[in-house]
């Protein structure tokens, strides 16, 4: 029988739509508009691609979103200075700096710089920090594990006690997602670029999370029959057929996944969708929080 799909594109849009109620809903009872100010630095086309498709999804949601576009050649005190401003500003409740960065700025002292209480994107160290300790809670979890998170949950998978392999350790979603596994009670193992005879290990796996950058790197009989798959990668591959000549694959193949898998995330309309509505749903907690509410 071939894999239930898990439809993150449909999923996300519920979310989106519960974010976009719950703002109108604080507009008529006279709260401030959560608002959320992007910073890219430099010309990274891919940085501007996403950044867009964050404000526009704002302001489907009646988000105010506000964008900071700065050249390559701007300085850490300049950056840290915007960022200060922006700590500053009342009508601004997240502040999210697209990585990477520029070569010549120091990513961890930019991310340092952003308060606590608005690090909507939740790689200030403080929170990855508490990400990583027992007992101890993030203000914010970074946006694409939390949405492999929520679809996880949402498809019902059963983490406490389950073999989970995470493939790829980037800051950004294989150890965190790694870290948010284990509070869930699953048996980890994460493997990298060092690991030897990867398809052995994820063939133990109950539950499996790709992202390692290589389009359709996970085959079909790495895959334990039954396992729940997550496809993290955004990877474009030629394509002569299609008009703009390439097409987007995950890192896993999926039509021989499919056969194989209990459930699997489609690339696209699986994780990528959830990275925006978690982003949306980070920066509505981020307005609660400045209203003094208790978020949970
Ligand atoms: P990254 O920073 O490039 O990290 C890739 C990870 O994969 C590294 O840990 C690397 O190991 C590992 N790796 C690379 N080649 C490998 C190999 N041949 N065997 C084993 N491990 C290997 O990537 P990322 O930022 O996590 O992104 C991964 C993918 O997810 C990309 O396709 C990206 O576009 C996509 N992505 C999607 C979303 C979304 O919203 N859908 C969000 C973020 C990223 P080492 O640590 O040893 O180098």
């Amino acid at each position: 029988m071939p894999a239930k799909i898990i439809d993150g594109k449909a999923i996300a849009e519920r979310l989106r739509e519960d974010v976009k109620k719950t703002v109108s809903e604080r507009e008529s009872k006279g709260l401030p508009i959560p608002g959320l100010a992007t910073v890219i630095i430099g010309d990274n086309p891919a940085s501007k691609v996403y950044v867009r498709m964050k404000h526009k999804a704002c302001q489907e949601a009646g988000i105010l979103s506000i964008g900071h576009n700065l050249p390559a050649d701007t300085s850490q005190a300049e950056v840290e200075a915007l960022i200060k401003t922006l700590n500053n500003d009342p009508k601004i409740h997240g502040i999210l700096v697209q990585l990477p960065l520029p070569a010549g700025l120091d990513e961890e002292q930019v991310l340092n710089a952003i308060q606590l209480k608005k690090d909507v994107d939740g790689f200030h160290p403080i929170n990855i920090g508490r990400l990583a300790q027992k007992g101890r809670e993030p203000l914010f979890v970074p946006a694409t594990p939390s949405g492999v998170m929520y679809l996880l949950e949402d498809s019902g998978v059963e983490l406490d006690g389950a073999n989970a392999v995470v493939l790829g350790r980037s800051n950004i979603v294989g150890m965190p997602v790694s870290l948010l596994l284990v509070k869930e009670n699953a048996t980890v193992t994460i493997c990298h670029s060092h690991t030897d005879d990867i398809p052995e290990i994820t063939r133990q796996a109950d539950v499996l999370i790709a992202s390692v950058g290589r389009p359709e790197f996970v085959r079909g009989d790495w895959i334990k029959p039954g396992a729940t798959v997550i496809d993290v990668g955004v990877n474009r591959v030629e394509d002569a057929t299609r008009k703009r000549g390439y097409r987007l694959v995950g890192d896993v193949a999926y039509d021989e996944a499919l056969e194989v898998a209990g459930a699997i995330t489609p690339v696209p309309g699986g994780v990528g969708p959830m990275t925006i509505a978690m982003l949306l749903r980070n920066t509505l907690r981020a307005a609660r929080l400045a209203d003094g509410k208790d978020v949970g």
